[in-house]
C-alpha cells in the first residue's frame, strides 16, 4: 500500500456533488432510496469548493427534488469559472425539469443535461423499480428536444437486468441525434449506499451488441463518438474482467461530494477525507484524513471504469486515446472491429470482487412510483 505522504497533492479538476440523497426512483442497482435522507448540503457551500474544478457534476438522489437547484448551479458558475456544469437525472419530473432547464440556461448558457436510460419501455422500468419511468423520460427528451436545448445527453448504466439493450438504447439515441454514454454498474458504497455487488458480466452477445455499436460509433465522422466509443470499449473490459491501464486518481483529481457535506475519495468504495460544511477547502484537502484517503485509493486495485475518474486518466492519455481511435476506426471501416472476449481467470466475478461478495439482483418493479 502506498504511504500516505507519498502520493502527490494537487488541485482537483472533476468532482460530483450530491446535492441531496432523496431520490423519488427505486433502481435495482441502488440503495439510497432505502436509507434515511440528507439535504445538509446549501448551495452557500458550493462557495468553497476549489475553483481549479474543470468539471462538476450535480447528481443525487434526484438533484431536481431541490426547489434550490438554480442556486447549486449560480454558486458552481461563480466559484468555479471553467468548469463544465452536468447535472444528471432520472427524468421523472419532465415538465419540471424542463421548465428548470430553461431558466438555469441563464445562469449558465454551457448547462449540460444527463439523462438517464438503462434500456426501452419496461426493461428500463424494471431497472428504476418504477412502472411508467420510461414513459417519463421519453417526455422529458421530447420536451427539451422541442424546445431546442442543445447540451442534452443520453447515460446508460449497464447490469444484468438490461444487459442486452445497448444496441436499441443507441439506436434511440442515434434517431434523437443524441450521445450516449455508457457505463457498467459498480459497487457504489458511498454514492449509491449500496454493498450490493453488481454483475455487470459480459458474454457472447453482449460482445457482439458492444462491437456493432462501438463500430458504428467509429464510423461517424464526429469525433466525440470516436471518444464515446473508446469509453465504451473500457466499459467492456469492466464487464468482461479484463485487466485495464488506468490508473485511479480518485482523491487526488477527483472527489465526490455527499449530500451530508462528507467529502469522499470515490464515489464507489472512497474513504472520508472531511466534511465541506465544517471545514474549509483547503484544510480538509491536505488533513490526514484526506492523504490517507487518497493513499488507499492510489494503492486500490479495484479498476473501476467510471466517467467521474476516468475523465483525468483522459487528460494524461489524450495520444494514446487518439491512436486507438484512428486505427479501432479504419477497423471498423473495414468490418474488423473486434472485442476480446471476457478473461477466463477471473469469470463469475468482477473486478477486485470475491465470488463471496457477488450478489444476484432482484427486479421489483413499482406500480405507482412516490415523488
Ligand atoms: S440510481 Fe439514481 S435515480 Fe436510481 S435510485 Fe439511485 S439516486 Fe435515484
Ligand atoms: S478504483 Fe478504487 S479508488 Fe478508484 S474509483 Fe474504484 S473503488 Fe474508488
Amino acid at each position: 500500500m502506498a504511504h500516505s505522504d507519498n502520493v502527490p497533492v494537487h488541485p482537483p479538476r472533476d468532482a460530483v456533488v450530491a446535492v441531496t440523497s432523496r431520490c423519488n426512483a427505486h433502481c435495482v442497482m441502488c440503495s439510497v432510496w432505502k436509507h434515511p435522507q440528507s439535504d445538509a448540503l446549501q448551495p452557500e457551500h458550493m462557495r468553497k469548493l476549489p475553483p481549479s474544478l474543470a468539471s462538476v457534476n450535480l447528481s443525487g438522489g434526484e438533484p431536481f427534488l431541490r426547489d434550490d437547484l438554480e442556486q447549486f448551479v449560480r454558486q458552481v458558475r461563480q466559484r468555479c469559472r471553467r468548469a463544465r456544469i452536468t447535472i444528471s437525472t432520472n427524468g421523472y419530473l419532465a415538465d419540471r425539469i424542463a421548465d428548470r432547464v430553461e431558466s438555469m440556461l441563464e445562469i449558465d448558457p454551457a448547462l449540460r443535461l444527463a439523462v438517464s436510460l438503462d434500456g426501452l419501455g419496461a426493461v428500463h422500468d424494471a431497472v428504476r423499480g418504477d412502472a411508467g419511468a420510461y414513459e417519463r423520460v421519453i417526455r422529458l427528451l421530447d420536451l427539451l428536444q422541442g424546445r431546442g436545448f442543445r447540451g442534452l445527453r443520453l447515460s446508460m448504466t449497464l447490469g444484468h437486468v438490461n444487459a442486452r439493450q445497448l444496441p436499441a438504447v443507441a439506436e434511440l439515441a442515434r434517431t434523437r441525434g443524441l450521445e450516449l454514454g455508457v457505463v457498467a454498474a459498480h459497487r457504489c458504497r458511498t454514492h449509491m449506499r449500496s454493498d450490493q455487488q453488481p454483475d455487470p458480466s459480459a458474454d457472447q452477445h453482449v460482445r457482439e451488441d458492444f462491437q456493432q455499436v462501438l463500430a458504428q460509433w467509429l464510423r461517424s465522422w464526429r469525433p466525440r463518438q470516436w471518444l464515446r466509443a473508446h469509453f465504451a470499449a473500457g466499459t467492456y473490459r469492466y464487464m468482461a474482467r479484463q485487466s485495464q491501464s488506468l490508473h485511479c486518481g480518485a482523491g487526488g483529481n477527483f472527489f465526490f461530494l455527499q449530500a451530508d457535506g462528507t467529502v469522499y475519495s470515490c464515489g464507489s468504495d472512497g474513504r472520508a477525507m472531511g466534511n465541506l460544511i465544517e471545514q474549509e477547502w483547503d484544510g480538509l484537502w491536505n488533513s490526514p484524513a484526506a492523504r490517507q484517503a487518497r493513499a488507499l485509493s492510489h494503492a486500490c486495485g479495484r479498476n473501476c471504469w467510471m466517467v467521474c475518474t476516468v475523465r483525468s486518466w483522459y487528460r494524461r492519455n489524450l495520444w494514446s486515446v487518439v491512436g486507438w481511435a484512428l486505427g479501432s476506426k479504419l477497423l471498423a471501416h473495414l468490418r474488423l472491429f473486434r472485442l476480446g472476449g471476457p478473461a477466463k481467470a477471473q469469470a463469475g466475478h468482477a473486478p477486485g470482487q470475491t465470488q463471496d461478495e457477488q450478489a444476484s439482483i432482484e427486479a421489483p418493479v413499482r406500480a405507482d412510483p412516490s415523488h
